[in-house]
């Protein structure tokens, strides 16, 4: 049987399945740029390959979905009633690999930061982005 599908779209549809460049991951590199700032994207040489890469400030930005990544106290993070042990073993793994990657990179002299999608819903979007710079620019 033949592949229809090209090696360029089969691999955007499985970088569309592992949900990169999901929409308020777009958000903050837009406003990033919109705002000056120079960024490399999903580095695969750096632990959890962070979203967003800001070498000049030595920072890295990963833009973590509140249920897979179990942000903690948040209402979008609620484990499902069916097969609650398996999800709660999941999303634990993941918090694990996340604190282990982000560990690293600070060891490695990374400024880390994690944004919570959450809190770039409409009616907090901009007041985290202004923070964002905020924190960036005391970085420099
Ligand atoms: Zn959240």
């Amino acid at each position: 049987m033949t592949d229809i599908h090209s090696k360029e779209t089969r691999s955007y549809n499985m970088s569309r399945i592992r949900g990169k460049d999901t929409k308020p991951e777009l958000l903050v590199r837009r406003f990033l740029h919109a705002h000056g700032f120079r960024y490399r994207i999903h580095l695969k040489d750096l632990p959890g390959k962070p979203d967003i890469v800001l070498r000049k400030y030595k920072t890295v930005i990963f833009v973590h979905g509140c249920f897979w990544h179990g942000h903690h106290n948040c209402k979008y993070a609620a484990i499902p009633e069916t097969r609650s042990e398996w999800w709660k073993a999941k999303i634990n793994g993941n918090i694990i690999r996340d604190n282990k990657d982000s560990k690293f990179l600070k060891e490695q002299g990374w400024n880390v930061i994690i944004l919570w999608t959450c809190d770039l819903m409409k009616s907090t979007r901009n007041k985290k982005l202004l923070s964002l710079i905020e924190e960036l620019l005391t970085l420099r």
